[in-house]
């Protein structure tokens, strides 16, 4: 009784600082790093989903075709990137950097700040 009463007040003072758990789907504060429940790991604020290994490999190995932007879900440079062969290798170079840096952005303006 109590503690439904108390779960009610709280949500509607975080307002929308509920998000879901991404393994369970249980309510937890947008802050929380890990889920209550299932201890899944949760993504920050404006922390991608994709991750940077993945990335990496792709731009290392594929990068002069956009491989890496595809994985981002960046299509549309993607495809500039193989037209202009990686904008002549420094394009390439560049992406490198920022994906090993973690400053690499997804389609969504989101970060890739994890390896694994
Ligand atoms: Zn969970």
């Amino acid at each position: 009784m109590n503690e439904n009463t108390d779960n009610a007040a709280g949500a509607s003072a975080a307002g929308n600082q509920m998000v879901f758990c991404r393994a369970c789907g249980r309510q937890i504060h947008v802050s929380a790093t890990s889920c209550p429940g299932c201890g899944a790991r949760q993504l920050a604020a404006g922390e991608s989903e994709r991750l940077i290994l993945p990335a990496f490999v792709l731009c290392f190995f594929l990068g002069y075709m956009g491989a890496h932007r595809y994985y981002a879900g960046k299509i549309g440079t993607g495809l500039l990137m193989l037209f202009t062969a990686g904008g002549l290798g420094i394009w390439w170079l560049i992406d490198l950097i920022m994906i090993l840096a973690g400053s690499f952005r997804d389609i969504d303006g989101k970060t890739l700040k994890r390896w694994t």
